[in-house]
């Protein structure tokens, strides 16, 4: 019997919902999944239940709030589909300003026509049985969530952070050359993917296993050492996963 899916988008770019349709094992994954509701795709939709909910997206209305906590109710196992589910991604940025200077950067004089709050990761209202981070999502790492919501297994553990798989790389460090790279306090599986291209980390996987307090004020002094900018470090704490733990207190505390 093929497994009942739901796919829904909250605040995001649907890059990750079109990430979903790019995967070159779709129709391997249609063999599986029976996609019964996902309104970008599709004219009809059911209500469920589902065994199975994608979301992609971080709620910033009461509605999306209300519209996850259903889904919740509906569904056997919840994945937060990429960085903006599973962090708040680059639309939690908005909490670390007033809302009025928001909207005046974004949208002028025109009036918002809906109540805009905090933008946060979908985890702050519901279970999330699997995290699959990544802007857009990491491929391989979907295949190997579904993998294992199909075999009724538990998601995985990454406990290394981005420079571990970056070392094997063997390419060298970009700190040395006094780029900002985030590689040390950012969760790996993604193996080291803008480093291998010489780009720094921009953090989209969010904090590593052991990035706690202390060890992030080794880095944020490593940073100081090879010469970044003060200014940028509170933004590339911000960018994806600003409203993390410990990221959201360094920003807070520090700048
Ligand atoms: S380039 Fe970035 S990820 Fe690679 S070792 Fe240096 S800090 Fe770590
Ligand atoms: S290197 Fe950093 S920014 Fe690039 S994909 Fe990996 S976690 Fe994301």
């Amino acid at each position: 019997m093929k497994i009942k899916t739901a796919i829904i988008g909250l605040t995001a770019c649907s890059g990750c919902q079109v990430q979903f349709l790019n995967i070159e094992a779709l129709p391997e994954i249609l063999d599986v999944l029976d996609i019964t509701y996902f309104p970008l795709a599709k004219g009809k939709n059911s209500d469920g239940p589902f065994d199975l909910t994608l979301i992609e997206g971080c709620t910033s209305t009461p509605e999306q709030i209300d519209e996850i906590k259903k889904m919740r109710e509906k569904t056997k196992t919840l994945v937060a589909l990429g960085t903006c589910a599973c962090f708040g991604g680059v639309n939690a940025m908005k909490n670390f300003y007033s809302q009025e200077k928001i909207e005046e950067e974004v949208y002028g004089g025109t009036k918002l026509l809906y109540k805009s709050i905090e933008a946060s990761p979908i985890s702050n209202h519901v279970k999330v049985d699997f995290c699959v981070p990544g802007c857009p999502f990491d491929k391989e790492g979907f295949l190997d969530a579904l993998k294992r919501v199909v075999m009724d297994k538990k998601p995985p553990k990454i406990y290394h952070n981005v420079c571990a798989e970056c070392k094997l790389n063997e390419r060298g460090c970009l700190l040395e050359k006094k780029k900002f790279c985030m590689g040390p306090v950012v969760m790996g599986g993604c193996s080291a993917l803008c480093p291998r291209h010489g780009y720094p980390c921009q953090g989209c996987r969010g904090p590593s296993e052991d990035a706690k307090v202390e060890t992030i004020d080794a880095f944020l002094k490593i940073l100081e050492d090879h010469g970044i900018p003060k200014e940028e470090i509170p933004r590339k704490f911000m960018k994806y996963a600003g409203v993390i733990e410990p990221f959201r207190r360094i920003i807070y505390e520090r700048y």
